[in-house]
């Protein structure tokens, strides 16, 4: 990109962490108008060819972890984690203290407890996770309703336009992260910026408790000095795959052609090339609907015995629990699908009155397995949830939760 001598792409790159207001009112984006600059000496697509959106990355910290301290005032300040302490458990979230032991999420519970003797295992409350999230979004909805929520404790926010009809992104982001800490007692980060890549990652900037803006001039510097694995976007075994070619942060990735990109990463590549230019066109997507969650699998070969489909079945169950915790999604109805090895299709269902719960799931998808006799070996079976939003807390916020990323 060639550089307007009459912006401040030159700027220094000053975050505020928790920075006054007025110190953060300096940052706040230059008017819409005369973002819609066009490069005309560049034959590229640069930065300035289409609008300038103001989004905002809100993320809780530690949402988990932090909600069980919040109830717990006993494990305030002390190292914990949410999941089982079982054998085979896995850590879901670990508070900031955990995390000074080397402790993470998705690390199994045996290695967490080796690693430090005084952890703290918190059951998963869902339910409670759920009930603040609604009312964090809530809060956002007082903004914008150009909401995409990206799991329980994240959300793209599109303030372009808002309701309030404020300029800066920044101090609605200042904003929301106070409304939070009073309504809730929690703390949240946010990351501002023009699109949602650089937002999201802007959002890690300052954790915890603060907040990050890129500013449209300053993001193709602040890319190029980016660590390749703190690209959103950029998955771990893709990360390894551009170190082996010599690319190590941004700067690295920006010397090779999108034509290299593409051959060496497939489809990925075209998008790898945009983001470390700081384009990423990908909308704020509200509302996006969803009307059931479901997870099947084809067998290798036909299955007749009770055992076996029971087995399989044991295996799909347990990947639908992994999407709807994934989600936060509940639903009411469960549906057992089974399609015979004549393609003949089948479905089962059965509605609760409540929400079920893990074991309530896993009974009720047997009890539909075995409530009629089977006729022909199975090819397929699936099972799924519906019925989301008719339940006395689905608290509204369950049609909104797209599958993540
Ligand atoms: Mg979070």
């Amino acid at each position: 990109m060639v550089l307007d001598p009459h912006n401040s792409f030159l700027a220094p790159i000053l975050f505020s962490k928790n920075g006054s207001l007025a110190q953060q009112k300096e940052r706040t984006f230059p008017k819409r108008k005369s973002l819609l600059l066009q490069q005309a000496n560049s034959m590229e697509k640069s930065l300035f060819d289409f609008p300038i959106r103001k989004i905002i990355h809100l993320d809780m910290d530690a949402f988990y972890a932090s909600v069980e301290q919040l109830d717990h005032p006993e494990w305030r300040g002390k190292p914990l984690v949410v999941g089982g302490n079982e054998s085979r458990g896995v850590v879901a979230a670990a508070s900031y203290e955990a995390r000074k032991f080397g402790i993470h999420s998705a690390m199994s519970s045996a290695l967490a407890a080796k690693k430090c003797a005084n952890l703290i295992f918190a059951k998963p409350r869902f339910e409670r996770y759920k009930e603040i999230s609604s009312q964090i979004q809530e809060i956002f909805f007082e903004y914008t309703d150009l909401v995409e929520p990206l799991s329980l404790d994240e959300a793209f926010l599109d303030v372009s336009e808002n309701k309030f009809d404020l300029d800066s992104a920044v101090l609605i982001a200042t904003e929301i992260r106070e409304k939070i800490k009073a309504k809730t007692g929690l703390n949240a980060s946010a990351g501002i910026s023009y699109n949602k890549f650089l937002a999201k990652i802007a959002s890690d900037l300052n954790k915890p408790n603060g907040q990050a803006v890129i500013l449209p001039e300053e993001a193709e510097a602040f890319l190029e000095k980016l660590p390749i694995g703190k690209f959103f976007g950029i998955g771990k075994v893709t990360a390894e795959k551009m170190r082996q070619v010599g690319i190590h942060c941004g700067k690295d990735l920006k010397e090779y052609s999108q034509q290299y990109l593409v051959k060496k990463f497939g489809k990925s590549g075209e998008q790898y090339f945009h983001i470390v230019r700081g384009i990423h066109l990908s909308p704020v997507q509200a509302h996006r609907e969803r009307k059931s969650l479901s997870a099947e699998n084809t067998f290798e070969k036909d299955l007749f015995l009770s055992h076996e489909l029971e087995q399989q079945l044991e295996l799909i169950y347990q990947e639908l629990i992994r999407r709807l915790k994934k989600t936060g999604i509940q639903g009411r109805t469960l549906t057992l699908k089974i399609k015979y090895n004549d393609f003949s299709l089948q479905t089962r269902s059965k509605t609760l009155e409540r929400f079920p719960d893990e074991v309530q799931i896993w009974q009720t998808a047997i009890e539909l397995l075995h409530q009629d006799s089977l006729p022909k070996p199975v090819r397929l079976l699936g099972l799924g949830v519906s019925n989301f939003f008719e339940g006395e807390d689905s608290g509204g916020i369950a049609e909104q939760l797209p599958i993540p990323f």
